[in-house]
């Protein structure tokens, strides 16, 4: 059965019991502080079990995407040495919120994987929940037990520790115990030697676990309790490419159709071949499992970056690169050309790799060359380094700074210098990196405690759309602790009108003021699993009294205005530029806008010109906002909506349109693009390889804009001190300075000339070599210039020139060809040696070479060295 029938099986199979099929949410997680990517199937379902909002469906089924690089879930060293752990994966899901329980969780997985996929039951064993005498003290789970013995024989019943049978997203957050099923995929010979269910949970590589049944009935709470939810619900969570692996019966995941077609393709492009080496299957599996991972990002919207979400995906390019150059020897960016195989395999379940193709391979080919130079630069800093090294053992520090400096991995420094006879400090190494993980950690530790709950939510919080103040009640708040910031707290109203930071618009800020008239300063909003939580760094002396929730006005006005520009500027870039552009980012706040989208070249000056145009003209034409509110997802699509990628959309969109412009949006707006004022763009950049960024303001900041350009004029213009035009003025000018500087150079060439035959008379005849030392006062161009034309003129030349210029020194050394080997003199050498009088260094060929340094008070020294290299 090919992969692609054996996802719509499981699909279909849950929606004959009444399961909804809903998409995988984003990869790439934005509003859980707890959560960088998602790591189960779970994670999007997760305001459901914890009751902060009600699904629309109590029966739910689908494939996530899953990526387990960090946190609690971390495969990322396992993948590629074993056969099935990947960095990202589908997880095949069945949910019920508060509906059904063990028994048809039990009993549908095991139909599924007996009957309509005709596992072998003989080959499966199933685990149950032992209990744990630790602090949770949780009781055998006999509930599942007993609906286990009813299918399954004894012998294929296993009793599991909190380690493998207590499932736990994070630190905190819904969990409870599970029923895993593994499954025995070794020969009748190996099964008679060894029973299988002594081989569960042990890493052998042919009895793996498929699918996790789990029993959500607690909440981890942040102090490490656990409380008993209100409803009890289930989470499953099946690999698929391991279950295309017992299907399609291999013994490898990466032996499924998932994967082949990227293997045959790593194969040729790289010119290897898989299955002739373990380094270079380990390679190989690395590259097919890590070039997916990379890719799904890119489409989320997640770029590789220098911090955050980003920089974990950076570095699993980069893990997959280090391999491609190890164990394959590949010097040049090739991953990026797995791309159009890997869009064609999986683009059918996940079309965002077919739109994006190009996008994707442009940014993985840029990143690819970047990290190759890197690699370049740190191969030559290692061979320095064991060059100059008094012993055969390379220092932690060392190897830290090239690491951490350089971005140079330290396997490969440890691996080079191996292979050069040379030894590396490993433990002193990684009390370097200790230290910088405790310096960073330090600085961004913050702990939360437990919620306070003082009254119940409403069910509709936000009412900001329509409203800047509210009467309103804190439902509940916590205290949170930074050692950066120290002692805050977060609060969560009955309802509210501050808008939570989201879809590239920053959070509100305001005041709350009490029935008492306290005054609490809210310093930024954000959303939190579907919460929306107000950050104050003080707490009301009464937080049960009744409060006016107050948003800052001005601030929102102008952040409305620089949103609704943003989506006149997303329109003008798709007139002016083409449908290609798609935003990649977008950042509104009060005081600009940023918006990052695809294109592939520098956007011109009069693209830009258009583009702002085209917006101001929307901003005369006055057009009022059309908001619709609950509009079905498809409706909205249907009407021309924009939708992004990477955005996680519920049933009931909001649809938000200026004209011709419409966009799904939970964003706040101006009520006419009048409002806006004035649009003006103040920067164009790239961001990264075909991803180009605008800045832009409006409102009072543009007229702010436009009075400081008038007031650097008017400096110009008196500065100028003409009373004409000062364009006139400033190209008069410049014409001017070309002519001075001309006039420049020709007198310093006559220079030049009369210091050439003063030079001459000075050279001394010593042993055969004519030898001159001198200092004389030339730039570094110059100097060279007259060292080699005394070389034309003069013979068996040796002449050292020094020179000091803005404060520092330099040497230059010409010698004739033929001394160099002659009288074995080598200028290179020379100027090295010579520049420890001035402190520096420097180097070139045997005839010609230069070095500067910080001492130019030694200069006088280092000449009269010179001369006893002749004798
Ligand atoms: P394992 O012990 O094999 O690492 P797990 O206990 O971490 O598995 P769960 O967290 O229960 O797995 O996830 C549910 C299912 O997802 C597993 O049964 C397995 O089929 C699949 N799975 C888990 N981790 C990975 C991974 N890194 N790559 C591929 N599939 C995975
Ligand atoms: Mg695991």
């Amino acid at each position: 059965m090919r992969s692609q029938e054996i996802r719509k099986q499981f699909l279909e199979f849950f929606k004959s019991k009444k399961h909804t099929i809903v998409p995988s949410a984003p990869m790439v997680i934005k509003d859980d502080p707890t959560l960088m990517f998602t790591n189960a199937g779970m994670n999007q379902f997760k305001e459901y079990f914890l009751g902060n909002s009600k699904p629309k469906s109590k029966r739910v089924t689908d494939t996530q995407k899953c990526l387990r690089v960090s946190g609690k879930h971390n495969d990322l060293e396992e993948v590629g040495h074993d056969t099935y752990h990947h960095t990202m994966f589908e997880m095949l899901g069945n949910w019920s919120f508060g509906d059904y329980f063990k028994k048809e969780a039990i009993n549908w997985a095991w139909e599924l994987l007996t009957e309509v996929y005709g596992i072998n039951p003989e080959n499966l064993y199933v685990s149950v929940f032992e209990g744990t005498e630790d602090k949770d003290n949780l009781q055998l789970d006999s509930e599942a037990l007993e609906l286990w013995k009813k299918i399954v024989s004894e012998e294929h019943i296993i009793y599991g520790n909190k380690k493998d049978n207590f499932w736990e997203m994070g630190d905190q957050g819904p969990c409870g115990p599970s029923s895993e099923i593994h499954i025995d995929l070794r020969s009748e010979e190996e099964k008679a030697k060894v029973p299988g269910r002594d081989l569960v949970n042990r890493d052998h590589p042919l009895v793996v676990e498929i699918w996790n049944l789990v029993f959500i009935q607690y909440n981890r709470k942040a102090n490490g309790d656990l409380e008993e939810l209100p409803a009890k619900h289930i989470d499953t969570g099946m690999g698929f490419e391991r279950l295309c692996m017992v299907l399609q019966n291999k013994k490898s995941n990466y032996d499924t159709d998932v994967f082949t077609p990227l293997i045959s393709e790593i194969e040729k492009i790289t010119n290897s071949k898989y299955g002739k080496s373990e380094e270079i299957n380990v390679a190989i599996r690395v590259i097919a499992d890590h070039v997916r991972a990379v890719a799904f990002s890119i489409a989320d919207g997640q770029l590789p970056s220098n911090t955050g979400a980003g920089y974990v995906i950076r570095r699993i390019l980069r893990r997959a690169i280090r391999y491609g150059f190890t164990f394959l020897k590949i010097r040049e960016a090739f991953i990026y050309k797995l791309i159009p195989v890997l869009s064609e395999q999986m683009g059918s379940a996940f079309p965002e790799l077919i739109n994006q193709k190009e996008l994707i391979s442009n940014v993985i080919r840029e990143e690819e060359a970047s990290f190759l130079r890197t690699l370049e630069q740190g191969l030559i800093l290692l061979d320095d380094l064991m060059r100059t090294a008094k012993t055969k053992k390379i220092s932690g520090e060392k190897a830290f700074e090239l690491y951490d400096t350089y971005g140079f991995p330290i396997d490969l420094t440890s691996l080079i210098l191996r292979e050069n006879g040379f030894e590396l400090d490993e433990a002193g190494f990684q009390k370097e990196l200790q230290k910088q993980k405790d310096r960073s950690r330090k600085a961004t530790q913050v702990s939360a405690g437990d919620w306070v709950e003082l009254n119940p939510l409403e069910s509709n919080a936000f009412i900001g759309y329509d409203q800047l103040e509210a009467e309103v009640k804190i439902a509940r708040y916590r205290t949170v602790e930074s050692r950066k910031k120290g002692k805050a707290y977060q609060i969560v109203l009955t309802q509210t009108p501050f808008y939570p930071e989201g879809g590239g618009q920053v959070g509100d800020t305001g005041i709350l003021m009490s029935s008492e008239g306290e005054v609490v300063e809210i310093q930024d909003t954000k959303k939190e699993n579907n919460l929306i939580v107000h950050f104050t760094s003080k707490l009301p002396e009464n937080p049960d009294a009744d409060f006016k929730a107050i948003v800052n006005s001005t601030e929102r006005a102008k952040t409305a205005a620089n949103h609704s520009a943003t989506h006149l500027l997303h329109q003008a870039l798709r007139h002016v530029l083409g449908k290609h552009v798609e935003q990649k980012g977008s950042m509104v706040q009060s005081e600009y806008l940023r918006f990052d989208f695809s294109h592939f070249s520098k956007v011109s000056d009069e693209e830009l010109e258009k583009v702002e145009k085209f917006v101001n003209e929307r901003i005369r034409e006055q057009l009022r906002l059309e908001e619709k509110r609950n509009m079905s997802y498809q409706d909205a699509l249907e009407q021309g909506a924009i939708a992004l990628f990477g955005e996680k959309y519920g049933d009931a969109v909001r649809a938000i349109r200026f004209g011709d412009s419409m966009e799904l949006c939970g964003g706040t707006h101006v009520g006419n693009t009048a409002d806006i004022w004035y649009f003006k763009i103040v920067g164009e950049s790239s961001v990264a390889s075909g991803i180009r960024r605008i800045e832009a303001i409006t409102g009072t900041a543009a007229l702010e804009y436009f009075e400081n350009q008038d007031r650097i004029l008017e400096e110009i213009k008196s500065g100028l001190k003409s009373a004409g035009d000062p364009v006139k003025a400033v190209q008069n000018l410049q014409e001017e300075n070309a002519e001075l500087k001309k006039q420049v150079e020709s007198l310093l060439k006559d220079k030049a000339k009369n210091l050439k035959s003063e030079l001459k008379q000075e050279v001394k005849s010593i042993n055969g070599v004519n030898f001159l030392a001198k200092k004389v006062d030339l730039d570094a161009a110059a100097l060279k210039d007259l060292a080699y034309q005394l070389g034309d003129e003069l013979e068996n030349l040796f002449v050292i020139f020094g020179t000091e210029q803005n404060g520092k020194a330099l040497l230059t050394c010409y010698i004739s060809k033929n001394l160099t080997s002659e009288k074995d003199l080598n200028a290179g050498t020379i100027v090295r040696e010579l520049g420890k009088y001035i402190q520096g260094g420097g180097g070139g060929q045997p005839f010609f070479a230069t070095a500067g340094g910080k001492n130019p008070g030694g200069i006088n020294e280092a000449l009269q060295n010179a001369e006893s290299y002749l004798k």
